[in-house]
């Protein structure tokens, strides 16, 4: 097949800049490999930075910010779409794996000798240095971390500062704003800059279609510019997809590789929702790190806690009425401390291309809105433990509000089906899945998709199934090891 003229050819092409592509992009020009990023989105302007959470969604996410998964309900999926990807407007939360969902990942399918958890730790580790993780300290934790840590201490419940990748936080709370000051050491600001310096050419606004194959050896890609001129870009080596777990599987479909009953099935999310709690003194949701403390208490059970500084334009979405009970509930908003509960759901959907925009279908199961439904319960019920004096759980066909303790038991009632929930998930998962062979999954233990050559995904659709805790750390040290090992 013809591909027009060449434009550019490298060793390798990362498809995306994100969690898998820049540390995959770092590793191989460590290498000395010529490498090409490649990434759909634009460059992060000075002026693109903490301009307001509808600037934000315009300019840096997919779809500006509208791309859904359709089922019995229709759930926002976000992601980022610009030079450095979803870690340009993330939570900055970095956690190690731990043992237990190491094992339900790598281990279930049978991958332990191939990416022994000290292997990955040990890139975890180096990822820790390189990104200044630490522990958010107390000066941080703002009025809603300050109201959670008392919440989940009076409760004896297991609770922790957030672990971090900035390097001197200001404590804005914009980071899904993409920080204004760089502080967060997010991939556009570290990994991609030390890639460049090492050699590796990053060209924004190019969209990969498909990837071009010789036999089955991937030898480039083929894409369309921002400003619709088209491009192609040769392999020498090989070509490292990590467009997130939602683009990857599309480009694969696009270009007819990998075994088709895999590729864009076993869609997993961690659905989540959040609970509002207004209190006596201001909170102040604007001041400290975005998300400054955790509970883990419950993660073993299939769900998580921590905080979510939303701006006055999302934490809107949480509250009842309209009207004047609206301009009511949202006066509160300086009181108001915002909890999220995120759920490892065992639920599967599908993701396929569509015509501008990926196809998402998913519909959580019945046990994972049961999870939710006893997730959003422990949070109204830290939310008064920690002194709030009322508490929205924002469900539908549910109290619109909770004046005390003595109304948690409402909670436990709770309509199960989706569609009178405000769900939400920022972390996808599992759409090229690993396994030892095509017939269970679309990549093998290297990352390299199964009856190919030249040809690995790298990003959060490799992964065996949800993690239960926040994925960037195991995507990022994955795809170092995975690149190591390639280049
Ligand atoms: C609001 C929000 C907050 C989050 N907070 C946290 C957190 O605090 N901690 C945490 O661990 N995780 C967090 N996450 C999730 C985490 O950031 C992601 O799991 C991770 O970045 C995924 O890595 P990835 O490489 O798979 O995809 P991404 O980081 O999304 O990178 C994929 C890149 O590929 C590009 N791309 C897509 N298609 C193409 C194409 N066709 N051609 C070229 N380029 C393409 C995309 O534009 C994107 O830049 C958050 C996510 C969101 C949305
Ligand atoms: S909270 Fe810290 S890391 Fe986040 S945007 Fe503000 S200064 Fe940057």
């Amino acid at each position: 097949m013809s591909h027009g003229k060449d434009t550019d050819a490298a060793d390798f092409v990362v498809v995306g800049s994100g969690a898998g592509g820049a540390p995959a992009a770092l590793a191989l020009a460590q290498a000395g490999r010529d490498v090409i990023v490649l990434e759909e989105g634009p460059e992060v302007r000075e002026q693109d930075r903490g301009q307001g959470a509808a600037e934000s969604l315009l300019r840096l996410f997919r779809d500006n910010g509208t791309q859904v998964a359709m089922g019995r309900s229709v759930i926002p999926v976000l992601q980022g779409r610009c030079v450095g990807g979803t870690t340009v407007v993330n939570g900055a939360i970095v956690w190690r794996l731990p043992e237990d969902a190491y094992e339900r990942a790598f281990g279930s399918i049978g991958a332990k000798d191939a990416i022994p958890l000290a292997a990955l730790e040990e890139r975890m580790d180096r990822i820790e240095r390189d990104l200044s993780v630490a522990p958010a300290p107390e000066r941080l934790l703002g009025g809603n971390g300050s109201l959670m840590k008392r919440g989940s201490e009076k409760l004896g419940w297991e609770g922790h500062a957030i672990r971090r990748n900035v390097l001197d936080c200001q404590g804005s709370g914009r980071c899904m704003e993409a920080c204004p000051t760089k502080r967060k050491q997010s991939m556009e600001v570290t990994y991609l800059p030390r890639a460049v310096a090492l050699g590796a050419r990053i060209r924004a606004d190019h969209e990969v279609r498909t990837i071009d194959m010789s036999a089955s050896r991937a030898v480039g890609v083929t894409g369309v510019r921002g400003d619709g001129s088209p491009f192609r870009v040769a392999a020498r080596l090989g070509v490292i997809l990590a467009a997130s777990a939602i683009q990857s599987p599309c480009i694969l479909r696009r270009s007819g590789i990998g075994p088709r009953e895999h590729v864009g099935s076993h869609f997993r999310l961690h659905p989540g929702t959040a609970v509002a709690g207004v209190y006596r003194d201001p909170v102040r949701l604007w001041e400290g790190a975005t998300q400054s403390y955790e509970v883990d208490e419950f993660r073993r059970d299939g769900f998580k806690m921590e905080v979510v500084g939303l701006p006055v334009e999302l934490a809107g979405v949480r509250l009842p009425g309209m009207g004047d009970a609206f301009q009511r509930a949202i006066a509160d908003y300086p009181n108001m401390a915002v909890w999220g509960v995120q759920v490892r759901a065992e639920a599967e959907g599908t993701v396929s291309p569509a015509s501008g925009r990926a196809d998402l279908r998913y519909t959580p199961e019945r046990a994972d809105m049961e999870t939710m439904r006893r997730g959003v319960r422990r949070l109204a019920e830290m939310h008064f433990a920690a002194g709030a004096v009322r508490v929205y759980p924002g469900v539908h066909g549910g109290p619109d509000v909770l004046e005390s303790p003595d109304d948690l038991g409402k909670m436990d009632d709770l309509p199960l089906d989706p569609r009178c929930w405000s769900l939400i998930s920022s972390h996808v998962f599992s759409t090229c899945r690993m396994a030892a062979d095509e017939r269970a999954g679309v990549v093998d233990f290297n990352g390299a998709v199964h009856g190919t050559r030249g040809l690995w995904v790298l990003d959060a659709s490799a992964l065996p199934t949800n993690l239960g805790v926040n994925p960037q750390h195991t995507i990022m040290a994955l795809s170092s090891l995975l690149t190591e090992r390639i280049a």
